[in-house]
């Protein structure tokens, strides 16, 4: 169940939230529990009140064991002419090595396997600190770091990712499922929900206590415009002063993010650079009976057209291409609609950075596909495929794109509402 927040001035039970994607202060007051509140500007969800949340440790420990089953078992088994072979999901990355790709089989092991178990161990320690009587070494560190590991965990598009493989490789071998396909599937799914669950304002309230606002804080204004500034990690608002780390959880402060368009702009830059090679460089190479055939991106998505698999030829269209362009687009359009004056449809520009943010990592689909049909398609002559160049480059482009939308600030997009009215009490001229 979702509700609205209040604009206007603070209740004395209210807590002044400041939103981290708009910087309005909010008045937010004890939420029934489950229930979210958004902020009334931009509806960027602020708080939710999770007081002795049982499920999200259960939904660990239950990801931790299809993890583990998932590495033990075989993950596919291939078989033509008689010859068989299976992979395990480890092979998803060491096979990329094998070939001269080590940096892509780093990432593929990285963002579905080591960075999800990671963040799964990190959360239970913390859960088992916040139960206890006494706090757990490094309790602190790990709730401010865990929201940063968020977004590089694929385990969900790898399992989609695996789907595409299979039908793929279904026309040239028969194919098979083996029970470490099913326990990844079931950790993807858990691992879904533990990050929905997730929320670190949550975590701080039980760690730190409620956070208290300055004196003469006030609802309803940006905190910039208060001279104050809102953390975004624990979301506790306190007077700006420059190079001071935040007084409840050690993060450090920005009024804005330091360089953002400046940052923003230069990775969009490397990003439209690797698109050459990734899209003109074949990402596979596939020998069939002696033969040897590269495919790009899009020979790729032209066969499945051809074999007459068009949902599937759409889905690597949507993901390869439409995405990774569309990104670049519109996250240079929110930096040039940051400079300037005009009169601009703020709801639609706080939508476009919020869809540009969540479908990035989608991008990563094909790369995936390639680390399965590599470490899968193993038979030598009679057929077999290799990771090309292409897959590398790509990669790049999926994580230059993912690190520009996050050194985008969205707070931007506001300040430049504000700039335009000239409000000097909304935000004063000396910030
Ligand atoms: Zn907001
Ligand atoms: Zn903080």
């Amino acid at each position: 169940m979702d509700d609205v927040a209040s604009n206007s001035p603070a209740q004395s039970a209210d807590i002044l939230l400041p939103c981290r994607e708009c910087d309005l202060v909010v008045a937010v007051p004890e939420p029934e529990p489950g229930q979210w509140l958004r902020c009334p500007r931009c509806a960027h969800p602020l708080a939710r009140y999770t007081p002795h949340d049982q499920t999200s440790p259960a939904l660990a420990v239950t990801a931790l064991i299809m993890l583990a089953l998932a590495l033990a078992f075989p993950y596919i088994r291939f078989e033509k002419s008689g010859v068989s072979d299976s992979m395990g999901l480890l092979d998803a990355a060491t096979q990329l090595a094998a070939f001269h790709d080590p940096l892509l089989g780093i990432i593929v092991f990285t963002t579905i396997v080591v960075l999800p178990g990671c963040f799964l161990v990190a959360l239970l320690w913390v859960h088992l600190s916040l139960s206890g009587r006494h706090r757990l070494p490094g309790t602190a560190l790990l709730v401010r770091s865990l929201p940063r590991w968020q977004p590089w965990m694929m385990a969900d598009v790898f399992a989609i990712a695996a789907l595409i493989s299979l039908i793929k490789i279904a026309g040239m071998a028969q194919i098979g499922l083996e029970p470490g396909f099913w326990a990844f599937s079931g950790f993807a799914l858990a691992l879904l929900f533990t990050v929905q669950r997730f929320h670190p304002l949550a975590l701080w309230a039980r760690l730190a206590g409620p956070p208290a606002p300055p004196e003469g804080a006030r609802a309803g204004e940006t905190a910039a415009g208060q001279g104050l500034v809102g953390c975004e990690q624990c979301g506790h608002l306190q007077a700006r002063q420059a190079g001071r780390a935040c007084q409840r959880c050690g993060a450090r402060l920005h009024r804005r993010h330091p360089h953002s368009l400046q940052r923003t702009t230069a990775l969009l830059v490397a990003a439209i650079l690797c698109c050459f090679p990734a899209h003109l460089l074949p990402i596979m190479v596939t020998t069939s009976l002696g033969n040897t055939q590269p495919s790009t991106i899009i020979s790729g998505v032209l066969q499945f057209i051809g074999h007459g698999d068009w949902p599937i030829a759409l889905v690597i269209f949507v993901a390869s291409v439409l995405i990774p362009f569309g990104k670049i687009m519109a996250l240079g359009w929110l930096c040039l609609a940051s400079r300037q004056n005009r009169q601009l449809d703020m709801a639609a520009q706080m939508r476009l950075y919020r869809i540009t943010e969540w479908v990035g990592r989608w991008s990563m689909i094909d790369v995936f596909v390639v680390a399965i049909v590599v470490a899968l398609v193993r038979l030598g002559n009679l057929l077999s495929i290799q990771p090309g160049p292409g897959g590398l480059a790509f990669a790049g482009v999926v994580v230059l794109t993912m690190l520009a939308a996050m050194s985008f600030d969205p707070r931007l997009i506001w300040d430049q509402q504000q700039r335009r009215n000239h409000d000097p009490t909304l935000f004063p001229r000396s910030h």
